[in-house]
């Protein structure tokens, strides 16, 4: 059986939220217009997103984005898992 992983945990150093996210940019969003209603609001559906790619990492709340030493956004996942276990307190 393989060794299961150590997780890497995210913790927000300006705001300790655990929420880690990633932001996406160049992404297409389709949505689907169910009804117009009498009054002109559009009611719409579920979005479609489509293509995209990594634009950062970064905490949900705040929006503190996750850099290199040079300033860098990070961008791939094992330099998001190396950040975290760098800066994070890990249990
Ligand atoms: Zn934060």
């Amino acid at each position: 059986m393989a060794k299961k992983e150590k997780e890497a945990l995210f913790k927000c150093p300006k705001c300790s939220c655990v929420g880690l996210e990633v932001v996406e940019i160049n992404v297409t969003a389709s949505s689907p217009i169910h009804v117009i209603s009498e009054d002109g609001n559009f009611h719409y559906g579920k979005p479609n997103i489509e293509g995209g790619e990594v634009g950062y990492f970064g905490c949900e709340k705040c929006g503190f984005e996750l850099k290199d030493e040079k300033g860098n956004q990070l961008t791939e996942h094992d330099e998001v898992v190396a950040w975290c276990r760098k800066n994070c307190k890990q249990e």
